[in-house]
């Protein structure tokens, strides 16, 4: 006797309406323990349609467990999520609980392009076939034109010349590339970048930044968790602090780079820095 909650609105939070414009993400209230040990300790963040939020925090502080929950690929304990205006996947508000049907959940999880720090490419297809694999089963394109759009987004990765290269023929930086064109072509309003660059070589680590720097201008709203304080800086809108499962601080670069409030940040960037 779970409710399934039709859309936002009917989950009756009185500001969803207004966030009803590309690729919104408001997370409130957001908990979720592994048995005892609470991972999201009530979160609530608002990050704008269009916006490039990157999230800071040590190892085990609950940032992917956070884009998982946006994603749906975990079930929260408590709070509510939502993307574009639409709610995701399953919430407890008070004493009702709401749920999507694994079908809207899929639905919904088509707006939101995620890429891991493993590139979690197929390894069995080629990179042209890595492209066209979710538009043709999540959007039903047709396969001809899911190719003709697969070809122009490895132009804007830079990779047009490994259409038919298996992943193991390419570099890491090459094979992230492919993983960021591989959520375009979803045509995601949301992208959740899961520590992008952390299993590169450090040499490779720029080739990829670069490709997520210029999605920043495409008006896609943009999620990166990472170390890369110097891109963060440069890219975001705003700075997310985590540790121990709750949002510590959030600001402009400027104001968490230079002038960060919270003594746990001050030491958190005192080691990254
Ligand atoms: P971060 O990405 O900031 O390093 P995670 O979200 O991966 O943090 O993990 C936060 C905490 O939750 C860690 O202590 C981790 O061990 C724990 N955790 C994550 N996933 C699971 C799981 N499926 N089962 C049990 N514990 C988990
Ligand atoms: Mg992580």
């Amino acid at each position: 006797n779970v409710p399934v909650a039709k859309a936002a609105v009917s989950v009756g939070f009185k500001d969803v309406a207004r966030l009803r414009e590309g690729g919104s993400v408001r997370i409130h209230g957001v908990s979720k323990s592994f048995g005892s040990h609470k991972v999201l300790d009530n979160v609530d963040l608002t990050l704008a349609a269009g916006s490039v939020t990157a999230i800071l925090g040590p190892s085990g502080s609950g940032k992917s467990t956070l884009l998982r929950s946006i994603n749906h690929l975990e079930r929260v304990d408590s709070g509510f999520i939502s993307v574009d205006g639409e709610f995701v996947g399953y919430s407890k508000h008070g004493d009702t609980l709401y749920e999507l049907k694994e079908k809207d959940v899929l639905k919904r999880r088509a707006d939101i392009g995620m890429v891991f720090q493993n590139f979690n490419l197929f390894p069995h297809l080629t990179v042209l076939e890595n492209l066209i694999e979710a538009p043709i089963q999540v959007r039903g394109a047709d396969r001809q034109e899911a190719a003709v759009e697969a070809t122009e987004l490895l132009v804007r990765v830079g990779l047009q010349d490994k259409l038919h290269a298996y992943p193991r023929q390419l570099s890491g930086g090459q094979q992230q590339r492919v993983a960021i064109a591989r959520a375009l072509a979803l045509r995601p309003k949301v992208i959740l970048f899961d520590e992008p660059t952390s299993a590169l070589d450090p040499e490779l680590v720029g080739e990829v930044l670069d490709v997520i720097k210029e999605l920043a201008r495409t008006g896609t709203t943009l999620v990166v968790v990472t170390h890369e304080v110097g891109f963060a800086r440069e890219v975001s809108d705003t700075v997310v602090f985590m540790e121990g499962g709750r949002v510590l601080e959030v600001g402009s670069p400027d104001q968490v780079f230079s002038q960060p409030k919270h003594s746990r940040t001050k030491e958190f960037l005192a080691k990254v820095l």
